[in-house]
Protein backbone atom coordinates (compact mmCIF):
# COMPACT_ATOMS: atom_id res chain seq x y z
CA UNK A 1 0.00 0.00 0.00
CA UNK A 2 1.01 3.65 -0.77
CA UNK A 3 1.91 5.40 2.09
CA UNK A 4 0.22 9.48 2.21
CA UNK A 5 2.84 11.69 2.61
CA UNK A 6 1.54 15.19 4.34
CA UNK A 7 3.21 18.26 3.50
CA UNK A 8 4.26 19.56 6.70
CA UNK A 9 1.95 22.91 7.84
CA UNK A 10 3.96 25.87 9.27
CA UNK A 11 2.49 29.21 11.07
CA UNK A 12 4.66 31.91 12.51
CA UNK A 13 4.39 35.47 13.44
CA UNK A 14 6.09 37.69 10.67
CA UNK A 15 7.06 41.16 12.00
CA UNK A 16 7.13 44.01 9.17
CA UNK A 17 10.00 46.54 10.32
CA UNK A 18 11.65 49.52 8.76
CA UNK A 19 11.56 53.12 9.10
CA UNK A 20 8.82 55.77 7.96
CA UNK A 21 7.94 55.00 4.10
CA UNK A 22 10.24 52.61 3.19
CA UNK A 23 6.93 50.55 2.22
CA UNK A 24 6.11 48.53 4.64
CA UNK A 25 2.23 48.85 4.20
CA UNK A 26 2.38 48.79 0.70
CA UNK A 27 4.26 45.28 1.16
CA UNK A 28 1.71 44.33 3.09
CA UNK A 29 -1.02 44.98 0.46
CA UNK A 30 1.18 43.54 -1.81
CA UNK A 31 1.09 40.53 -0.23
CA UNK A 32 -2.56 40.29 0.71
CA UNK A 33 -3.56 41.54 -2.63
CA UNK A 34 -5.88 43.63 -1.28
CA UNK A 35 -6.03 46.88 0.39
CA UNK A 36 -5.51 46.06 3.54
CA UNK A 37 -4.31 48.64 5.34
CA UNK A 38 -3.40 52.04 4.85
CA UNK A 39 -0.62 53.40 2.56
CA UNK A 40 0.18 57.27 2.92
CA UNK A 41 2.27 59.12 -0.20
CA UNK A 42 3.69 61.70 2.41
CA UNK A 43 4.94 60.89 6.09
CA UNK A 44 2.44 63.50 7.44
CA UNK A 45 -0.45 60.97 6.82
CA UNK A 46 -1.75 59.11 9.41
CA UNK A 47 -0.56 55.35 9.10
CA UNK A 48 -1.86 52.63 11.13
CA UNK A 49 -0.50 49.05 11.54
CA UNK A 50 -2.97 46.39 10.89
CA UNK A 51 -2.05 42.56 11.21
CA UNK A 52 -2.97 40.87 8.42
CA UNK A 53 -3.98 37.04 7.77
CA UNK A 54 -1.84 35.17 4.90
CA UNK A 55 -3.34 31.65 4.64
CA UNK A 56 -2.24 29.09 1.89
CA UNK A 57 -2.02 25.38 1.96
CA UNK A 58 1.78 25.57 3.38
CA UNK A 59 0.02 27.41 6.34
CA UNK A 60 -0.30 30.65 7.97
CA UNK A 61 1.57 33.23 8.35
CA UNK A 62 0.64 36.75 10.62
CA UNK A 63 1.66 39.45 9.45
CA UNK A 64 2.23 42.52 12.05
CA UNK A 65 4.26 45.74 12.02
CA UNK A 66 3.72 46.18 15.76
CA UNK A 67 6.03 43.27 17.43
CA UNK A 68 6.67 43.20 21.35
CA UNK A 69 2.66 43.67 22.03
CA UNK A 70 1.79 40.28 21.63
CA UNK A 71 1.21 39.14 25.74
CA UNK A 72 0.22 35.95 26.62
CA UNK A 73 -2.92 34.27 25.32
CA UNK A 74 -3.97 32.77 28.56
CA UNK A 75 -4.29 36.36 30.13
CA UNK A 76 -7.94 36.05 31.18
CA UNK A 77 -7.81 39.96 30.29
CA UNK A 78 -7.60 39.10 26.99
CA UNK A 79 -11.18 37.45 26.08
CA UNK A 80 -11.76 37.98 23.27
CA UNK A 81 -8.88 36.17 21.58
CA UNK A 82 -9.43 33.40 19.02
CA UNK A 83 -6.93 31.38 18.80
CA UNK A 84 -6.93 27.89 17.61
CA UNK A 85 -3.70 26.74 18.26
CA UNK A 86 -1.56 26.06 21.52
CA UNK A 87 -0.24 29.51 20.53
CA UNK A 88 3.12 30.36 19.30
CA UNK A 89 2.15 34.02 19.92
CA UNK A 90 3.37 33.95 23.61
CA UNK A 91 6.99 33.49 22.41
CA UNK A 92 6.13 36.45 20.12
CA UNK A 93 7.54 37.10 16.52
CA UNK A 94 8.99 34.28 14.74
CA UNK A 95 10.44 35.91 11.78
CA UNK A 96 11.61 39.33 11.25
CA UNK A 97 11.09 41.17 7.70
CA UNK A 98 13.77 44.50 7.76
CA UNK A 99 12.22 46.61 4.68
CA UNK A 100 15.14 49.45 3.49
CA UNK A 101 14.16 51.70 1.28
CA UNK A 102 17.13 51.55 -1.32
CA UNK A 103 16.01 54.77 -2.93
CA UNK A 104 17.13 56.42 0.23
CA UNK A 105 20.13 57.60 2.05
CA UNK A 106 20.68 55.24 4.92
CA UNK A 107 20.90 57.76 8.13
CA UNK A 108 20.75 58.31 11.89
CA UNK A 109 17.29 57.49 11.66
CA UNK A 110 18.11 53.83 9.46
CA UNK A 111 20.79 53.03 12.71
CA UNK A 112 18.10 53.03 14.77
CA UNK A 113 15.73 51.28 13.26
CA UNK A 114 18.46 48.66 12.63
CA UNK A 115 19.75 48.78 16.68
CA UNK A 116 16.17 47.25 17.09
CA UNK A 117 16.27 44.97 14.85
CA UNK A 118 19.38 43.68 16.58
CA UNK A 119 17.59 42.97 19.28
CA UNK A 120 15.87 40.31 17.68
CA UNK A 121 17.23 36.46 17.35
CA UNK A 122 14.79 34.98 15.49
CA UNK A 123 15.30 34.20 11.70
CA UNK A 124 15.93 37.86 9.83
CA UNK A 125 15.06 38.45 6.25
CA UNK A 126 16.15 41.59 4.34
CA UNK A 127 14.35 43.30 1.86
CA UNK A 128 15.45 45.79 -0.26
CA UNK A 129 12.61 47.44 -1.56
CA UNK A 130 11.93 49.58 -4.21
CA UNK A 131 13.74 47.82 -6.89
CA UNK A 132 11.04 49.11 -9.85
CA UNK A 133 12.29 53.26 -9.26
CA UNK A 134 16.05 53.14 -10.38
CA UNK A 135 17.23 56.37 -9.66
CA UNK A 136 17.95 57.40 -7.11
CA UNK A 137 19.87 54.23 -5.39
CA UNK A 138 21.77 54.17 -2.37
CA UNK A 139 22.15 50.13 -2.62
CA UNK A 140 25.86 50.72 -2.45
CA UNK A 141 25.28 51.85 1.37
CA UNK A 142 22.86 48.79 2.02
CA UNK A 143 24.98 45.62 0.99
CA UNK A 144 26.62 45.51 4.01
CA UNK A 145 23.65 44.39 5.85
CA UNK A 146 23.88 41.08 3.86
CA UNK A 147 26.09 39.11 5.90
CA UNK A 148 23.68 40.02 9.17
CA UNK A 149 20.27 38.76 7.25
CA UNK A 150 19.90 35.44 6.97
CA UNK A 151 18.38 36.21 3.35
CA UNK A 152 17.99 38.98 0.97
CA UNK A 153 15.30 39.79 -1.15
CA UNK A 154 15.21 42.45 -3.64
CA UNK A 155 11.40 43.35 -4.93
CA UNK A 156 9.01 46.07 -5.40
CA UNK A 157 5.99 46.08 -3.54
CA UNK A 158 4.68 48.62 -5.54
CA UNK A 159 5.00 46.77 -9.05
CA UNK A 160 4.51 43.24 -6.89
CA UNK A 161 7.78 41.91 -8.10
CA UNK A 162 9.42 38.96 -6.71
CA UNK A 163 6.61 39.00 -3.37
CA UNK A 164 6.45 35.36 -3.72
CA UNK A 165 10.22 34.69 -3.70
CA UNK A 166 9.51 36.61 -0.03
CA UNK A 167 6.83 34.45 0.70
CA UNK A 168 8.51 31.29 -0.26
CA UNK A 169 11.21 32.61 1.82
CA UNK A 170 8.80 33.45 4.70
CA UNK A 171 7.41 29.82 4.95
CA UNK A 172 11.12 28.40 4.53
CA UNK A 173 12.49 30.04 7.98
CA UNK A 174 8.78 29.06 9.91
CA UNK A 175 8.63 26.35 11.92
CA UNK A 176 5.81 23.34 11.99
CA UNK A 177 2.80 24.18 13.60
CA UNK A 178 -0.84 24.64 13.39
CA UNK A 179 -3.47 27.58 12.36
CA UNK A 180 -3.22 30.64 15.31
CA UNK A 181 -5.90 32.46 13.68
CA UNK A 182 -9.25 31.05 12.71
CA UNK A 183 -10.93 32.45 9.96
CA UNK A 184 -13.33 33.79 13.09
CA UNK A 185 -11.06 36.45 13.72
CA UNK A 186 -7.42 37.60 14.99
CA UNK A 187 -5.62 37.11 17.97
CA UNK A 188 -5.77 40.35 20.10
CA UNK A 189 -2.69 41.71 21.21
CA UNK A 190 -2.25 42.61 24.56
CA UNK A 191 0.27 45.61 25.58
CA UNK A 192 2.56 44.35 28.69
CA UNK A 193 6.08 45.68 30.01
CA UNK A 194 7.79 43.84 27.19
CA UNK A 195 6.38 46.22 24.92
CA UNK A 196 8.28 49.10 26.28
CA UNK A 197 10.85 49.26 23.55
CA UNK A 198 8.54 48.89 21.18
CA UNK A 199 5.79 52.08 22.63
CA UNK A 200 9.01 54.03 22.92
CA UNK A 201 9.76 53.69 19.28
CA UNK A 202 6.60 53.98 17.91
CA UNK A 203 6.19 57.51 19.69
CA UNK A 204 9.32 58.48 18.62
CA UNK A 205 8.50 57.50 14.82
CA UNK A 206 4.95 59.78 15.39
CA UNK A 207 7.01 62.70 16.78
CA UNK A 208 9.43 62.32 13.51
CA UNK A 209 6.34 62.54 11.35
CA UNK A 210 4.76 65.50 13.09
CA UNK A 211 8.60 67.71 14.08
CA UNK A 212 10.94 69.36 12.26
CA UNK A 213 13.50 66.97 11.53
CA UNK A 214 16.37 67.54 13.77
CA UNK A 215 14.09 67.52 16.68
CA UNK A 216 13.43 63.37 17.08
CA UNK A 217 16.74 62.80 17.20
CA UNK A 218 17.59 64.81 20.48
CA UNK A 219 14.66 63.31 21.57
CA UNK A 220 14.19 60.68 23.96
CA UNK A 221 10.94 58.60 24.74
CA UNK A 222 10.47 56.72 28.27
CA UNK A 223 7.60 54.67 28.34
CA UNK A 224 6.60 54.69 32.23
CA UNK A 225 3.77 52.53 33.88
CA UNK A 226 1.29 50.29 31.55
CA UNK A 227 -1.24 49.91 33.49
CA UNK A 228 -4.49 47.36 32.66
CA UNK A 229 -7.88 48.70 33.08
CA UNK A 230 -9.75 45.07 32.47
CA UNK A 231 -13.56 46.38 33.59
CA UNK A 232 -13.02 49.28 30.29
CA UNK A 233 -11.17 46.89 28.31
CA UNK A 234 -8.34 50.13 28.39
CA UNK A 235 -4.94 50.06 28.77
CA UNK A 236 -3.27 53.23 30.13
CA UNK A 237 0.13 53.40 29.01
CA UNK A 238 2.71 56.55 30.99
CA UNK A 239 5.35 58.39 28.57
CA UNK A 240 7.70 60.84 28.79
CA UNK A 241 9.63 62.78 25.83
CA UNK A 242 12.53 64.02 27.23
CA UNK A 243 14.18 67.40 25.44
CA UNK A 244 16.88 69.78 25.30
CA UNK A 245 14.95 72.99 26.49
CA UNK A 246 15.32 74.96 22.99
CA UNK A 247 12.62 72.30 21.31
CA UNK A 248 10.58 71.75 24.32
CA UNK A 249 7.69 75.12 23.31
CA UNK A 250 7.98 73.18 19.86
CA UNK A 251 7.26 69.91 20.99
CA UNK A 252 4.05 70.77 22.81
CA UNK A 253 3.24 73.23 20.38
CA UNK A 254 0.47 76.19 20.51
CA UNK A 255 -1.58 75.42 23.46
CA UNK A 256 -0.49 71.58 23.40
CA UNK A 257 -1.88 71.24 19.80
CA UNK A 258 1.44 69.31 19.06
CA UNK A 259 2.03 67.32 21.51
CA UNK A 260 -1.92 66.21 21.37
CA UNK A 261 -1.34 65.43 17.49
CA UNK A 262 1.66 63.25 18.50
CA UNK A 263 0.04 61.35 21.32
CA UNK A 264 -3.61 60.83 19.20
CA UNK A 265 -1.70 59.34 16.51
CA UNK A 266 -0.11 57.10 18.57
CA UNK A 267 -3.00 55.89 20.51
CA UNK A 268 -5.21 55.19 17.34
CA UNK A 269 -2.10 53.28 15.56
CA UNK A 270 -2.17 51.26 19.28
CA UNK A 271 -5.72 51.19 19.47
CA UNK A 272 -6.36 49.81 16.05
CA UNK A 273 -3.43 46.96 16.44
CA UNK A 274 -4.25 46.05 20.12
CA UNK A 275 -8.65 46.36 20.03
CA UNK A 276 -8.24 48.20 23.30
CA UNK A 277 -9.09 51.56 24.08
CA UNK A 278 -5.75 53.28 25.40
CA UNK A 279 -5.12 56.02 27.27
CA UNK A 280 -1.39 57.53 26.57
CA UNK A 281 -0.41 60.02 29.49
CA UNK A 282 2.81 61.81 27.20
CA UNK A 283 4.06 64.85 28.92
CA UNK A 284 7.28 66.67 27.65
CA UNK A 285 10.12 67.31 30.22
CA UNK A 286 13.48 68.89 29.20
CA UNK A 287 16.74 67.64 29.95
P1 LIG B 1 5.52 52.59 5.35
O1 LIG B 1 5.57 53.89 6.09
O2 LIG B 1 6.80 51.83 5.55
O3 LIG B 1 4.31 51.78 5.65
O4 LIG B 1 5.51 52.99 3.79
P2 LIG B 1 4.30 52.98 2.74
O5 LIG B 1 3.94 51.59 2.38
O6 LIG B 1 3.23 53.89 3.23
O7 LIG B 1 5.04 53.60 1.45
C1 LIG B 1 5.62 54.89 1.48
C2 LIG B 1 5.69 55.44 0.06
O8 LIG B 1 6.59 54.65 -0.72
C3 LIG B 1 4.36 55.42 -0.67
O9 LIG B 1 4.27 56.58 -1.46
C4 LIG B 1 4.44 54.17 -1.54
O10 LIG B 1 3.66 54.25 -2.69
C5 LIG B 1 5.92 54.17 -1.88
N1 LIG B 1 6.40 52.80 -2.19
C6 LIG B 1 6.27 51.69 -1.44
N2 LIG B 1 6.80 50.62 -2.04
C7 LIG B 1 7.30 51.07 -3.22
C8 LIG B 1 7.98 50.43 -4.31
O11 LIG B 1 8.24 49.23 -4.35
N3 LIG B 1 8.36 51.23 -5.35
C9 LIG B 1 8.10 52.57 -5.36
N4 LIG B 1 8.52 53.27 -6.41
N5 LIG B 1 7.46 53.19 -4.37
C10 LIG B 1 7.06 52.45 -3.31
MG1 LIG C 1 2.78 52.11 7.02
Amino acid sequence: MKEEIKPIFKSGVVAILGRPNAGKSTLLNAILGTKASITSPKPQTTQFSVQAVFDDPRGQIIFTDTPGIFAKTDNPKAHDINLTAEHSLKEGVDVVVYVIDKTRERGIEENKVLGIIRKFDMPKILVINKIDKKHPDFIEQYQFLKEEFDATIELSARSHENINILIDTIFLFLREGEKMVDSEGMATPVLNMDSKLYLEEMIREKAFLRLRREVPYSIRVVVGNIIEKPKKNMTVIEAKIFCPARYKKMIIGAGGSKIKEIGTMTRRELELATNRKIFLDLRVEEE
